[in-house]
């Protein structure tokens, strides 16, 4: 156990010039937003859509905020990206060297461990730098293993395909809604599914969401149909867009 401490902390040593490096030659922290798609396992950072820059990205693994455990990807039944079996070779170099960390599936941790696990698979798994998703209860350990050029990518054309581009909020994946929502309005808010920002969708579940009316609508039309549609009228909007109206349409006024 004593071996690996040292071995993860002379890991994390090694990485921090590296990533260093790889920040000042990308100016990783001059982009605001994120956006990352599982399938393609593709990475992007954007102020806007003439400031934006693209990574593939291997997941390297979770750590769950409300229950404080890590979870390597190879362990993770919900992750999307194919080529998380790749971390599979941190698991085998692991049980080369009896570092129970890095073979055991899910366990009691903190952020930190996080950090040493990117600066091993780094090595092990040739990434040219490293980058933490933030999300609600989810934070994303990933390791940045290319940069792709967007214009001659036939990944990026089908990510940009596959999601909204919201005047507001830039590439996002798209959610739908009645036509009676808005931003602001405070109409109810009735889902086809329970919804957290940020969350995983099966490959045919979308976000989408409609007022107290159109339920009212629905349940007199028994469901939907042409009726119900007719006065739902779904529209299109981002998945920001959809939880920042679910937000305040949750709070109705009467
Ligand atoms: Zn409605
Ligand atoms: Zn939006």
């Amino acid at each position: 156990m004593n071996d690996y401490k040292n071995f993860a902390q002379s890991e994390l040593d090694r990485l921090i010039p590296i990533q260093n490096r790889f920040k000042e030659e990308f100016d990783i922290d001059s982009y605001a937003n994120w956006f990352y798609d599982g399938e393609s396992a593709i990475l992007r950072l954007y102020n806007s859509d003439d400031d934006e820059i693209f990574f593939k990205y291997i997941p390297i693994g979770t750590f769950s905020l409300s229950q404080k455990t890590w979870m390597w990807s190879w362990f993770n039944n919900y992750l999307n990206e194919k080529n998380k079996i790749e971390t599979l070779k941190i698991k085998q170099f692991g049980e080369e060297n009896q570092f129970e960390k890095l073979t055991t599936g899910t366990f009691t941790s903190d952020e930190f461990d996080g950090w040493e696990f990117l600066a091993i698979s780094q090595k092990l798994l040739a990434g040219i730098g490293v980058y933490k998703i933030n999300g609600d209860n989810l934070e994303h350990f990933l390791l940045l293993t290319e940069l792709i050029n967007p214009d001659s990518n036939q990944e990026i054309r089908k990510l940009k395909q596959k999601t909204v581009d919201c005047g507001n909020h830039g590439f996002k994946r798209p959610a739908f809604v009645c036509q009676h929502l808005e931003l602001d309005s405070k109409k109810g808010f009735e889902e086809s599914f329970e919804t957290f920002p940020g969350m995983d969708l099966e490959d045919d579940d979308d976000f989408s969401a409609w007022c107290d009316e159109c339920e009212r609508k629905r349940i007199e039309c028994d469901g939907w149909n042409d009726k119900s549609e007719e006065f739902a009228k779904i529209k299109l909007v981002c998945e920001d867009c959809y939880f920042e109206m679910k937000k305040s349409n949750q709070n109705k006024s009467y």
